[in-house]
């Protein structure tokens, strides 16, 4: 047998009984690159790919049903290296119109919330857990979600944003893998593999509840104070003398 081959198996010998010894009888399985089931927020993949490849990747989808009624792919817009990442549920008959998404009445109070916390749309990346409009709005189903998914979390990888705000029921339970309601979610920080996750009311709940508005302030006062404290300092301005 080749002497390094013999080398390497011994390696392999003593790194076996050195876990053995650990009491480690299994090892993690890393994700099928394959699947794009297997994808998750930082699961290991070859190297991330950029906004424009996951794009190219997505191209003209047929993967579900939604793309026999959609008339624009809604990919997500924004700051590409956003500390903050606003994610939806799906794209709206304006979204779909224009393709870009959260552009409608939503869309519109979601600036001027993100404006209430000195935050321009441009700063933000905002992007939706399908990409493209079910009919009638209705809600996304679970084989949309599963097909979909994948290439948003292959959106969020390529940004690595510090937080990402999920908007609503849909995003909040598909980011936390989670059945549990909006209302029990909400107001919190999560952490999922290094990114903050805070759940909030959705843009057109808050159209239809403009009491709940409140609550979705608090949530985003946190946002707030949770980017003031991790401020980079090379990110600053000069310093003044
Ligand atoms: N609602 C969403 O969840 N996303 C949009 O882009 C628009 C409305």
């Amino acid at each position: 047998m080749d002497r390094s081959l013999q080398e390497m198996i011994g390696h392999l010998k003593s790194f076996l009984e050195y876990l053995d010894e650990m009491g480690i009888e299994t090892l993690p399985a890393s994700g099928n690159p394959a699947d794009p089931a297997s994808c998750s927020l930082s699961a290991p993949s070859p190297r991330n790919l950029t906004l424009e490849e996951v794009r190219a990747e997505l191209g003209d989808c047929r993967r579900c049903k939604l793309h026999q009624t959609r008339r624009n792919i809604v990919f997500g817009e924004g700051n590409p290296k956003a500390r903050l990442m606003l994610i939806g549920e799906g794209p709206g008959f304006d979204e779909d119109i224009q393709g870009k998404p959260f552009v409608g009445k939503a869309g519109q109070l979601l600036t001027k919330i993100l404006q209430a916390i000195h935050l321009q749309r441009e700063e933000v990346y905002i992007a939706n857990i399908i990409k493209c409009r079910p009919p009638q709005n209705r809600n996304p189903e679970s084989d949309e979600i599963e097909t979909c998914s994948p290439f948003l979390f292959k959106q969020i990888r390529a940004i690595r944003p510090q937080i990402i705000c999920a908007l609503g029921t849909f995003a909040a339970q598909t980011l936390l893998k989670t059945d549990a309601k909006i209302t029990a979610l909400r107001g919190r920080f999560y952490e999922r593999e290094g990114i903050q996750l805070i759940p909030t009311f959705h843009p057109a709940f808050l159209l239809r509840n403009p009491d709940r508005k409140k609550e979705v302030w608090e949530d985003m006062k946190q946002i707030t104070r949770w980017l003031l404290e991790h401020q980079d300092p090379y990110e600053r301005g000069p310093e003044k003398s």
